[in-house]
């Protein structure tokens, strides 16, 4: 499409067309099987790890991309075009999983977990939902306490992208409990780590290439060091900035999802013919279509308008919060439609517009509901 409000530069478009070409030929034909068998097809993150874009915001000189926040939401509309499922583990590893330990975390836990997390070496996940608790983060029930040189973790957190295959995860816990929402802490727990187990992997409707699961901390004891950020409290900050980031790239995923669905409606709207003439020449079907196309162009310049904000050092903390609320809201009507247009073929395994519809009905819940997002706006307004 020709109208956006932010052009991409040269940079960014050769690096478009590079991830569109990699979807398309490198993911897209393990996406049948990965999602028949719910497993993520992890090797690619070894491949995209070795080429230097899986995560593509962290410098070069750690074996990222040296990018900014737009070539992300770049990487992430091209591969949820493709498979929501698999993009949607990438994002818990190159965002939510490693972010924290990016921007607050050591020396040393930058050289154990996120180099190799940055090569695809290692899996990460990001745990802050539990069973209990969602929306209501400040009410988190997972202590981490300190006992000498260590931390003594109790909890378990639920629905939690890469669980089964991560190699650590992020977890947030409570260190001082009686500081509702700022004795919150960030730590690491590695796989293998006594008493941390993975309790489930769960069944989803959608994006099956995605493993999720529940996570168990029965006294698992890690090393004061495991914490983010050095020091007690201080965490609740960490997750909201990391938050903040997430919300601008899951524009992105609301994006790639609904772009597949334009394009397979598109195709098939041109192919199916009734009453003499194919169906997009009936007025009703190209209007829908036609808003669906306007409806994508603004998803598309409201998210990267705001990953160059983000990218300029500006607070995007609404903002990101707006395009959240908005492409996720969005992307239903347009999956709705897509799935209308396709008739009785839609609701049949065989065509792929079901994976979608099926994959993208969880974009207005996963990293804070639609509400969760009225909220933030609301009072960033100050209402
Ligand atoms: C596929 C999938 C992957 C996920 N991956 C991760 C992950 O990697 N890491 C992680 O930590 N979490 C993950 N989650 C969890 C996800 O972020 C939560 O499901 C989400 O935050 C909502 O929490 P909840 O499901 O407990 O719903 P609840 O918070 O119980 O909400 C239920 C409903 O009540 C509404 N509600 C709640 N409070 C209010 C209020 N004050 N006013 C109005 N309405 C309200 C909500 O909007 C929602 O509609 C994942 C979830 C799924 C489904």
């Amino acid at each position: 499409m020709a109208s956006q409000y932010y052009e991409l530069t040269e940079e960014q478009r050769i690096f478009q067309d590079m991830i569109n070409e990699f979807a398309v030929k490198e993911l897209g034909p393990l996406v049948e099987e990965a999602e028949a068998k719910g497993e993520t097809p992890t090797e690619l993150f070894k491949t995209m790890g070795e080429m230097g874009f899986l995560c593509p915001r962290y410098p070069v000189e750690m074996g990222g991309g040296g990018g900014d926040k737009i070539m992300e939401c770049i990487l992430v509309e091209q591969l949820t075009r493709v498979c929501a499922g698999f993009a949607g583990a990438v994002v818990a590893h190159s965002g939510l999983g490693t972010m924290p330990i990016h921007q607050f975390g050591s020396d040393e836990q930058k050289e154990r977990f996120l180099l190799p997390a940055i090569k695809g070496e290692k899996i990460a996940a990001f745990g802050l939902t539990e069973p209990n608790v969602g929306s209501d983060t400040a009410s988190l029930q997972t202590k981490a306490l300190r006992d000498g040189d260590n931390y003594v973790i109790n909890g378990s957190k639920m629905f939690i992208t890469n669980g089964p295959i991560a190699d650590y995860v992020i977890v947030a816990a409570y260190t001082q409990p009686e500081k509702r929402g700022w004795g919150i802490n960030l730590f690491i727990v590695e796989k293998g780590t006594p008493g941390y187990s993975v309790s489930q992997k769960l069944d989803k409707v959608g994006q099956h290439s995605a493993e999720t699961g529940e996570l168990v901390f029965e006294d698992c004891v890690v090393p004061a060091d495991n914490l983010i950020g050095g020091e007690e409290g201080g965490g609740f900050q960490q997750l909201e900035d990391t938050l903040v980031s997430g919300r601008i790239t899951y524009g992105a995923r609301c994006l790639g999802t609904g772009q597949a669905a334009y394009d397979l409606t598109s195709d098939y709207a041109r192919q199916r013919t009734q009453f003499g003439k194919p169906i997009s020449k009936f007025q009703s079907i190209s209007f829908k279509l036609a808003e669906m196309a306007m409806h994508l162009d603004i998803m598309r310049s409201y998210t990267w308008r705001t990953a160059h904000l983000y990218d300029q050092g500006v607070d995007v903390k609404m903002e990101a919060s707006m395009v959240k609320l908005f492409c996720s809201e969005t992307v239903q009507k347009i999956l709705s439609e897509a799935m209308h247009i396709h008739g009785g073929y839609g609701y049949m395994m065989e065509y792929d517009i079901q994976r979608h519809w099926r994959d993208g009905r969880v974009f207005t819940v996963t990293e804070g509901t639609s509400e969760v997002q009225r909220m933030v706006i609301a009072r960033e307004l100050g209402l």
